[in-house]
């Protein structure tokens, strides 16, 4: 072996890389790990590999400062004995960067859970908003429960409790729900009695504590609010929350809620609470009320009745119309009167219904939360009342010919400015409404004869529902049912029958 070393302190080896020679300078005072820095790096190969150098005579040298020399003609060969070892740097540069992308997918996991707790967050503050409305209603029951509770422990009149009890249950089983006003449900077994719960008659209903009315709002196309002025309009295609939101528009339409200062919440709860004071009767329903309230606005607008009557006038038509029948029990005045219902008795037997209802709807209007009034002045208050009470009292159709023989006679010489002669027109005008459904079109005026037969045969024979229609209404159904079922069985046996042709096969 040549010597590798110099004058300055150098020294020398060479290397096989692959055929090639290549030399390695060190100074004498070179480390071993530069060394195979060196080395590594001369061979193209990471310094963190492993290596051994291996001698002409396959013997191999230790690689340090102090190895031994060799010439260009005897070169070691660089024998790779390991997969790369991490510097101690290496490891800490490593390590620290295996932290920050640590650190960085955190800060994204981060932002995510940010972004899913917010959305959780808005989610529960929904919930907690509907929990809250609720609790809000569930308090106002416990609240009416409350005073109820009281009203009945202070009546004097046992008999009275015990009725108002039952009153409250039959409510509770009502399939409408909601509360109502009804002092009378005018069952015929509890007719025979009607002295019985006439104290009952001054209690104080309960009514229909809504902080948010709970129809859906209804967004009327263009298409509606235009059909809502026309007699032609179709009144059976509407469920109750979109006839809710027409009669919210009609009010508005007319320059009501402004006129009157009505909050339009107040009048949302006023609407809620008439349609849930309407009974289930086949005719005198809720839609029943819809139809006149829309005539009475197709009328108005039709006949351009804006420009005659005041808007306090307008306000009178249309709240009359609105709650002409509240809580009809389905049975006429003549039945009240023969059979002495509560009603008749209280009512004297004149207008026993049209009373009623009247008192129904200042009895809704007598609470805060559903009073449309409440933003008039006891002038005004005054007079709608009087108005309103006259015109639903007008629908009797006992008082027709006194009504229409008034309103011909005041034809002769009509004056808009004459107090009686306006208060006669509005008569007619709710009593044209009231029974307007015969100038609608056949499609729409023909069901109501059949609703109108209905109620007036269950008037005739009010225990032919439970005891002959009823029991054929099942059996139908029950047939029906057994029709369907043999369908069912009929078409599987003939898709599971398998066809000749395959038989042949
Ligand atoms: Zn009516």
């Amino acid at each position: 072996m040549g010597s590798g070393g110099s004058a300055l302190g150098t020294r020398s080896i060479y290397l096989d890389l692959d055929g090639r020679v290549q030399q390695v300078v060190f100074g004498s005072r070179c480390s071993t790990a530069h060394l195979n820095d060196l080395v590594c790096d001369s061979a193209g190969i990471n310094r963190c590999t492993p290596i051994s150098l291996i001698d002409s005579n396959g013997a191999t040298v230790s690689l340090d400062p102090g190895m031994p020399y060799n010439t260009h003609s005897t070169p070691y060969k660089i024998i790779q004995v390991g997969t790369p070892q991490l510097s101690q740097r290496d490891t800490i540069l490593r390590d620290c960067l295996s932290q920050m992308a640590e650190q960085i997918a955190s800060a994204f996991r981060i932002q995510e859970q940010r972004t899913e707790f917010s959305s959780r967050i808005a989610m529960l503050e929904k919930r907690l908003d509907a929990e809250g409305l609720k609790l809000v209603e569930i308090d106002k029951c416990k609240n009416d429960i409350r005073a109820l509770k009281d009203k009945m422990m202070n009546c004097p009149d046992r008999k009275c409790n015990s009725n108002l009890t039952r009153s409250l249950s039959v409510h509770s089983n009502d399939t409408r729900g909601g509360a109502h006003y009804s002092a009378n449900r005018n069952s015929p077994r509890s007719m025979s009695n009607p002295t019985l719960t006439m104290a009952c008659l001054d209690y104080k209903p309960r009514t229909p504590r809504r902080d948010v009315p709970a129809y859906p709002k209804y967004m009327l196309s263009q298409e509606t609010i235009h059909a809502l002025k026309q007699p032609t309009f179709d009144v059976w295609q509407w469920e109750h929350n979109e006839m809710l939101s027409c009669l919210e528009h009609m009010f508005h339409d007319l320059g009501l809620v402004s006129e009157f200062n009505i909050n339009p919440i107040t009048l949302k709860r006023w609407l809620l609470a008439v349609q849930e004071n309407y009974r289930n009767n086949p005719f005198h329903n809720f839609r029943h009320c819809f139809c006149v309230t829309q005539m009475m606005y197709g009328v108005i607008h039709h006949c351009n009745l804006q420009e005659i009557f005041t808007a306090m006038d307008l306000g009178i038509l249309m709240i009359a119309a609105a709650c002409h029948d509240l809580d009809h029990p389905g049975y006429n005045n003549a039945y009240q009167v023969n059979a002495r219902t509560e009603l008749a008795v209280r009512y004297n037997d004149v207008s026993p219904l049209e009373n009623h209802h009247a008192a129904v709807a200042f009895h809704i209007l007598s609470t805060p939360e559903t009073n449309i009034l409440s933003g008039v002045t006891h002038h005004a208050f005054t007079h709608i009342r009087q108005g309103v009470i006259e015109l639903i009292l007008s629908t009797d159709m006992a008082r027709h010919g006194e009504i229409l023989a008034s309103f011909r006679e005041y034809l002769k010489d009509f004056d808009f400015g004459n107090p009686e002669h306006m208060k006669v027109l509005k008569m007619m005008l709710i009593k044209c409404c009231d029974i307007s459904n015969e100038v609608r079109p056949m499609e729409v005026s023909e069901p109501w004869l059949d609703c109108l037969l209905e109620e007036y045969f269950m008037q005739l024979f009010p225990q032919m529902e439970e005891t002959m229609v009823h029991p054929l209404r099942e059996s139908r159904d029950h047939y029906q049912e057994l029709s369907v079922l043999q369908e069912t069985l009929s078409k599987k046996k003939s898709a599971d029958k398998v066809p000749e042709g395959d038989d042949a096969k």
